[in-house]
This record gives structure tokens, sequence and C-alpha cells, in this order.
């Protein structure tokens, strides 16, 4: 085969020398971690771009979910509905807190939680409400807040994918009490590893600053049983070279989407999600569905891509209540549009380096597979 291998990502890099200066620093101040200046620095520094006055950082994504879910305090056995169409974080912080998650179905069009359902869910037990950003694609924040403000239910957003996103010019991390994101190396924004949680309530905020650094509160008091979840300053320092182009790596999965989307808008048997006008997005993510018609369906053309050097991935494959260690746990036929659109679904390669041949490349094996 000779054309390039296509990953459904590749992680941003900043110019070399750019994050060697940066880290330059560390070598004269011997800080290496423990909320050091780079810490700080990019703390300020993405307050300022979120345009939200709380933000804790993290030492990656699912800490933030855990670590949030443990500042409420809530007693064992609690219920959290959520979404078993996301990566396996999303529960499993849940589960961790020894809370029982509750899956709601999710929606046709964009695959966020369907918020018809959720009252339907809610028992005496429900303390809160874990939705999910998924690919993107923000929730119906409205809907959920009125839900949770009838029924005194927090909201803690999964909101790992969607860094940067607005819905009519406001932050998605200002909805909620706590959005919780990852700055994973295979995020739009990347700190290597990392995360952030975005939070209302300062209280929470000091809460989460102590559990992030094993509940100590000062060099005599320990207050929390808390983790270690803190991000060092070389992550810290990846996050100030990379957030400084962020605006242009958005901007380049802007086309490729643009590209996709003109290829693959007119065939039939290729569903996309459709564009939120209201939402500025942050283009993390290219997901398809290939609606089955005889031997043609999900596998078959990620199969296909496959035998061309083309790595897409089945992401949200299988439901997170489908996984062994939840086995007997969860039925997952009481989330149907979830279980059909995990069986259909297929994420296409998209990163700020692919080239419009590459996404043309992509586009013309799917319309073979799906065209005749
Ligand atoms: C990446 C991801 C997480 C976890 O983030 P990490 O930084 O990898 O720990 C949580 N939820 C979703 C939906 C994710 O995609």
């Amino acid at each position: 085969m000779s054309e390039d291998k296509l990953y459904v990502t590749k992680s941003y890099l900043p110019p070399k020398e750019e994050y060697l200066a940066e880290i330059d620093d560390i070598w004269r101040s011997f800080l290496l971690t423990n909320m050091g200046p780079k810490h700080q620095q990019l703390n300020a520094e993405i307050k300022k771009y979120l345009g939200v006055e709380n933000v804790e950082l993290l030492s990656n994504g699912h800490m933030a979910l855990e670590l949030s879910l443990q500042s409420f305090g809530f007693s064992a056995g609690s219920e959290v509905i959520t979404t078993p169409f996301s990566f396996a974080s999303t529960t499993h912080a849940i589960v961790r807190n020894n809370l029982i998650p509750v899956f709601c179905d999710i929606n046709k069009a964009d695959y966020t939680i369907d918020v018809n359902m959720i009252e339907s869910l809610i028992s005496p037990r429900t303390v809160a409400i874990l939705p999910v950003h998924v690919y993107g694609n923000i929730c119906d924040i409205f809907a959920i807040k009125q839900i949770a403000d009838r029924y005194g239910l927090k909201v803690i957003y999964d909101a790992a994918h969607s860094f940067g996103e607005t819905i009519d010019g406001e932050s998605i991390a200002k909805f909620g009490d706590v959005s919780c994101f990852s700055f994973h190396a295979t995020k739009v924004f990347n700190t290597i590893e990392g995360g952030a949680a975005c939070f209302s309530n300062e209280e929470i905020g000091k809460k989460l600053y102590r559990l992030k650094n094993f509940g100590i509160k000062d060099e005599e008091h320990v207050d929390g049983v808390g983790a270690n979840a803190k991000m060092s300053e070389f992550s810290a320092a990846m996050g100030i070279c990379n957030l400084r182009h962020l605006d242009e790596i958005i901007i380049k999965r802007k086309d490729n989407v643009i590209r996709y989307y003109e290829h693959l808008s007119r065939l039939e048997n290729v569903k996309l999600c459709s564009m939120n006008e209201r939402v500025k997005s942050n283009y993390a993510y290219l997901p398809i569905v290939i609606l089955p018609k005889g031997n043609i369906n999900r596998d078959y053309v990620c199969n296909e891509l496959a035998k061309n050097n083309i790595f897409a991935r089945k992401y949200f494959y299988p439901l997170i209540s489908d996984f062994e260690c939840y086995q007997g746990r969860f039925d997952s036929n009481h989330t149907p549009v979830a279980k059909w659109v995990s069986n259909n679904i297929l994420t296409l390669p998209l990163s700020p380096y692919m080239t419009y041949d590459e996404v043309d490349r992509v586009c013309n094996i799917i319309k073979k597979c799906v065209e005749n």
C-alpha cells in the first residue's frame, strides 16, 4: 500500500522551539509540579479564554469528573442519570464514587441525552444528572437546567469534547454546576494529559483544589480523602503553547469538516450530525452513521477503509452498559436509540494536519462502498 496511514486523529504539537522556550523557565525555578508558575499562568489564561470565573486544572479529564462528583459529597448508593453512549470514563467516574449510574437514552439528532426521558428516570435516590456533550454536540442545556431546578439535582457536564465552544455567544463552561474538560493528547486542545473543571460555586472549587492534592488543607490538616490529580508544569507549559494556536487549529478542523460535508451530505445511506446554528463548534469529531442496507453497513465500510490504510474508529461502540465490567448490571435494550446508533456509527479521521486530498481519499472510499 503506497498511501500513508490515516488515523482517526493526530495530536497537535506546537512548534518545538516554542515549547522548549516555555519549559526553559523550569530549569531556573526547579518547580516541576505542585501548582507552580506554569500551572497558575495556564489557569489564568483558560479563565480568560473561556470567559469564566472558576477553573481548576487537573491531571486529566477523568479526574475532573471523578473529583467533581466527590466534591458534592453524595451518599453512597445515590443515583446519577447519564448516557451509555460515551467514553468509559463517564460511567466509571460515577461507579468509582460508589454511586449508581442510571442510563438515559440519547436523541437521534445529535446523540446527546434525550431530555424527554430524564424525568421518568428520577427516583428519591437521584442526586445528579451527568450529561455528555458528545462529539462536541451541545446537550439541551436549558431543558436540563429546568429539570434539575425542579427536582433539586446537581448537573455535572462531561464536556471532554467541547473545549472552547459557545452557545448563543456564551461559553458552554458556564452551564451546570460543573463542566469537566479533557486536555488529553487526542482532544482539540491538549496538555499531553490534562483536564479542567469549571464550576459555579466557589466552595466546590476549594474542595476540588484539596481533593486533587490528597485532601491536604495545610501542613498539619488533611480534611478529605483526596487523590493525586495535579497537572505538572510540563503539561501546563504545553497548554500555554497550544492555547496560542487553538483558534487556528479550530479553523483548520472546520475547513476539513466542511469538505467532508460537501462530499458526504448527498449520500443517501450516510447520516451526518446537523449543525446547530446557535453553537460555535470546535469541530472535534466527524461521526457518521451508515444506514445499513443489505451487506453494506458500518463494519463493512470500516473494513474497506482499513484495507486502504484509513483507520476510522467505532466511537462509541460498544455501549458502556455492555462493557464486561458491568455485565449483568444493565440492559442496553432500555436505551434502544443509543444501541442502534452505537451499532451504526463510525468516526472518521479528522485533525488540523489533514489535507483536502486526504479528506477526498476517505470520502471516495465511502462513496464507493455505499453507492452501489
Ligand atoms: C477523553 C474523555 C474523557 C476522559 O478524559 P481524559 O483526559 O482522557 O481522562 C471523559 N469523557 C469523554 C467523553 C472523553 O472523550
